[in-house]
């Protein structure tokens, strides 16, 4: 099997779990992110699975940037089987203090770089007849929690999009699903122990037992080899008829 797959933010967390996850199944790598070892953890996996890897740096709020991550990675490897949307970032705050640039950042990287990525895929997938864009939204795109407007939005606007790439794509056997996991133990969430326990007044413990896991009817994070199987299992030929759907890994949480 040659196929390939591009996996924003890959140098980090969830991203690395699902690079790891498709080369441990012979897909060739883009791998990319804003981490500085990015190119030692593109070579390293490439020698461990023994595929062909790549590695770039672009950075996702610019269109441009996003635009051409993909021409790089056609330029390396001839095409794009498999795009996972998967780079974000998170701010928590009131919405009074919620800085207008942080805003702006999130709906860019989360929101945006997805749209930018799928519309320059969309061309070489369709070319082949195969094509599989993941986006890794979150619990957050299918509810709410205070202080998080700028993420809750761009979540829910992933699910949007995937629902309209999804009938777009239906002709060509080009499928679009989202992925929504509950809270993951990576670097984003280490970083919202630490704002969220300003904005709660509490201490990091208080915040993992009382605001983060409260939802979860699971008390665990979830594992982020759940998140890489189910990425995998979607991009397969014979998921063909998945499409448009919304997968949670929650926990339970939206079982409530
Ligand atoms: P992470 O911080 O470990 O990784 C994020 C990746 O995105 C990094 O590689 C980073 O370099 C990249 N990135 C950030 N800003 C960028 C920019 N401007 N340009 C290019 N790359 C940029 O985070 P994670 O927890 O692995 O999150 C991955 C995805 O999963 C995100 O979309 C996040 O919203 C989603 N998610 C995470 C959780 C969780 O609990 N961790 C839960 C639900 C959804």
């Amino acid at each position: 099997m040659d196929k390939v797959a591009l996996v924003t933010g890959s140098t980090s967390g969830i991203g690395l779990g699902i690079a790891r996850q498709f080369a441990a199944n012979g897909y060739h790598i883009m791998f990319h992110g804003l981490e500085a070892n990015g190119a030692e953890i593109a070579k390293g996996v490439a020698e461990e699975f023994n595929v062909k890897t790549s590695f770039s740096n672009a950075n996702l709020l610019e269109a441009d940037e996003v635009k051409q991550l993909v021409r790089d990675a056609v330029a390396y490897f001839g095409t794009i089987h498999v795009l996972v949307n998967n780079a974000g970032i998170q701010f928590v705050s009131p919405i009074e203090e919620f800085p207008d640039q942080k805003y702006l950042n999130i709906i860019a990287i989360n929101l945006n770089a997805a749209f930018f990525a799928s519309k320059e895929a969309w061309g070489y997938m369709k070319a082949q007849k195969f094509g599989r864009i993941i986006n890794v939204s979150s619990v957050h795109g299918l509810r709410a929690s205070e202080f998080k407007v700028a993420y809750v939005a761009s979540k829910h606007g992933v699910i949007g999009m995937t629902k309209v790439l999804a009938l777009e794509g239906a002709g060509c056997n080009i499928t679009v699903n989202a992925i929504c996991p509950g809270y993951v133990k990576t670097p984003l969430v280490e970083g919202q122990i630490e704002d969220q326990a300003k904005a709660h007044n509490m201490t990091p413990d208080e915040v993992v037992t009382k605001v983060m896991l409260k939802k979860q009817a699971v008390k665990d994070f979830v594992p982020v080899e759940a998140i890489a199987d189910m990425a995998l299992l979607l991009a397969k030929e014979s998921s063909k008829t998945i499409t448009g759907s919304s997968f949670t890994l929650d926990g339970g949480w939206t079982a409530q």
